[in-house]
């Protein structure tokens, strides 16, 4: 096999002194496990945080190893009769276009209801965190108004489709007028936010004269606090992660807006999609619905060049070069 392993802890951003690419032989199939060939892997921020020797709500990847990665694949070889030759699945089996495992760590996937690489973006982690984190944590009411960052990225795109199918007006902020203008046309949020190229701060005030009601966080820093600058009564603030800061060698100073807490009766609540993996079902029934009804469309980004591609995919992430869901091609099989 070809995978990607961990050669350096990166200061800043991930660098080609980052990673290394190295072969392996497949160790023969003991009984019980399974091969599967690779065909995508998910590209997620969250990577970046993994390679951080932190203390988090999963441990590091360490050097050495291989990089933790979610991924699609079909079963190539068998020994159990939990799982057929051929049969599609998806599963942690990191940076790797082969991965030797026990059925027991992978899921079957249904790809007649939507293809691979969906099932790592809206049918995935990405779309469990936007319905669960709009949902439950944010406690979407019908009418809200809802601030999503990163709008035209995985989780955010989500965000507004959910938020847009439960009858509240959403507001999307992206970086660029195309992805502002895919944001309004395509997935029909009610308005678009270029953060760089507008004060964010004023033109939600003009967006949102009333306030905003959820405001989604997937970027943090100034857009927090931008966000923050503008809540209703009662607003409910969503942490679901910080892109513009994963990769600063310091810590940014805070919010500085935090007392809009205070002011509006306002809370502001982080939260790990994991902690709803008991109810995953729940959501992927409803997203393949909406799927299936036209409510919601699904994009994913399809950057390619194998295994050895992964480092200038997650660098992708870290400027906006992806619209949707950025998923890396391992293998066609
Ligand atoms: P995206 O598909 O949204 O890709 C990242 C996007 O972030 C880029 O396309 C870019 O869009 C934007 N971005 C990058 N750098 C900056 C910056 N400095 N300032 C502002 N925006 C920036 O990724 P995901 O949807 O997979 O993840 C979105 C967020 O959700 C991340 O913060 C991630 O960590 C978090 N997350 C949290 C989970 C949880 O359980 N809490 C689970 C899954 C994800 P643009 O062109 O608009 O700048």
């Amino acid at each position: 096999s070809q995978e990607v392993r961990l050669l350096n802890r990166p200061i800043g951003r991930p660098d080609s002194s980052t990673w290394e690419i190295t072969e392996s032989a497949i160790p023969p199939l003991g009984d019980g496990q399974v091969l599967i060939g690779v065909q995508h892997v998910s590209i997620d921020p969250a990577m970046r945080g993994w390679l951080n020797d932190v203390r988090s709500y999963v441990p590091p990847v360490q050097v050495g190893e291989v990089m933790r990665a979610q991924g699609v694949g079909t079963v190539l070889e068998s020994r159990t009769d939990d799982l057929g030759v051929g049969e599609s699945v998806t599963g942690m089996f990191g940076v790797t276009d082969l991965a030797v495992t026990d059925p027991s760590t992978v899921t079957r996937i249904d790809t007649s209801i939507a293809d691979g690489p969906t099932w790592l973006g809206a049918l995935g982690m990405p779309g469990m965190t936007a319905y669960f984190g709009l949902l439950d944590v944010g406690r979407l009411t019908p009418g809200d108004t809802v601030v999503v960052s990163a709008a035209a990225g995985a989780v955010g795109s989500m965000v507004g489709q959910i938020a847009k199918a439960h009858g509240a007006r959403t507001i999307g902020i992206a970086g660029g007028p195309e992805k502002c203008a895919w944001l309004v046309d395509e997935l029909g949020f009610d308005a678009a936010v270029d953060y760089k190229n507008e004060r964010v701060l004023a033109s939600l005030r003009k967006l949102a004269p009333e306030g905003v009601d959820i405001y989604f966080d997937n970027v943090g820093g100034e857009t927090l606090d931008a966000a923050l600058a503008n809540l209703r009564r009662g607003a409910r603030v969503v942490v679901c992660g910080a892109i513009s800061t994963y990769n600063e060698t310091s810590l940014p100073p805070g919010p500085s807006r935090y007392m809009s807490l205070l002011v509006f009766r306002a809370s502001m609540t982080g939260f790990v999609v994991f902690d709803y993996e008991d109810r995953y079902d729940e959501a992927q029934r409803a997203i393949a619905t909406w799927l299936e009804e036209g409510a919601v469309s699904a994009r994913t980004h399809v950057a390619e060049g194998g295994v050895a591609g992964f480092p200038q995919a997650l660098d992708m992430l870290f400027d906006g070069r992806n619209t949707g869901k950025l998923v890396l091609e391992i293998a066609r099989r």
